[in-house]
């Protein structure tokens, strides 16, 4: 796969559009986003058990109409939401507005943004997006840029197979009609073992992998089990070790 590179913006116009189109509904708890509003519980306890995000600063990468970054702002996380969709953020600052909470949202994309502010961000999140653009590893290695040493990084995504298929496709989509038809790709979803490629990649260290159980029709969510559809992943950057040029047993090893 192809880096990105800046005179290939890695968006697809087609995806932004597509999210754009529904942005009246980012807040509609019975809209077309009203599955990312029931999972929102469980993926936020399961990125503060494992970065107690209350004080740091956190970066939510297509943050699209601020469901994931108001949650981790009511947890005392210091947020910047970036996305690629101008009407999303609209909706995202009006809904702020209502709140009291304090977010900066940046109409930008993560390869961007990682050209200005490396090593600026004690977490960076980024849910549901990797799917949705065209070098998922462009913005694995952007986020590995943007977050500190030792700075946790977490995703959501979709597994590839058969079972996604029917159930993330033919059923959320064309059955219960959670979402509207053409959401998702099925050969923009990525398997784990890839995740896990690309998150080496990075230089990255994977630190854990876990199932995300939807009940669509309890509205219900479970984190754990397989990791057949949908899975959240945490990462970590390295602590980078300083170089000390009087240290002769490192240096041993270099050649
Ligand atoms: N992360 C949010 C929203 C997921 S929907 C959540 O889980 O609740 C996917 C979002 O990614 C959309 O808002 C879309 O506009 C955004 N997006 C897609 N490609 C992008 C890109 N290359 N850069 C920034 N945002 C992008």
């Amino acid at each position: 796969m192809m880096m990105n590179t800046k005179s290939t913006p890695n968006v697809d116009a087609a995806e932004i559009s597509r999210f754009e189109s529904l942005s009246q509904d980012w807040w509609n708890l019975r809209g077309d986003f009203k599955a990312l509003h029931d999972i929102n519980p469980a993926r936020v306890r399961y990125i503060d058990d494992r970065s107690a995000i209350r004080g740091k600063t956190v970066l939510d990468i297509g943050c699209g109409g601020g469901i994931l970054s108001e949650a981790m702002a009511v947890l005392g996380a210091a947020v910047t939401g970036v996305d690629q969709g101008e009407a999303a953020l609209n909706a995202a600052r009006r809904h702020l507005n209502t709140t009291g909470l304090h977010i900066t949202y940046l109409h930008s994309t993560a390869e961007a943004l990682a050209a200005t502010r490396s090593s600026c961000f004690d977490v960076v999140t980024c849910l549901e997006m990797l799917e949705h653009v065209p070098d998922p590893l462009s913005v694995i290695t952007a986020a590995h840029t943007l977050v500190k040493p030792g700075g946790d990084i977490f995703f959501a995504t979709l597994n590839r197979n058969f079972k996604s298929f029917i159930l993330a496709i033919v059923g959320a989509e064309y059955i219960l009609r959670l979402m509207p038809i053409g959401t998702h790709t099925h050969r923009r979803f990525i398997r784990p073992a890839e995740m896990a490629q690309w998150i080496h990649t990075a230089g990255l260290d994977l630190q854990d992998m876990t199932g995300l159980h939807y009940n669509p029709f309890l509205r219900t969510c479970r984190l754990g089990g397989d990791l057949d559809v949908n899975y959240l992943v945490h990462a970590r950057r390295l602590c980078t070790i300083a170089s000390d040029p009087e240290n002769d047993v490192l240096h041993g090893y270099q050649g």
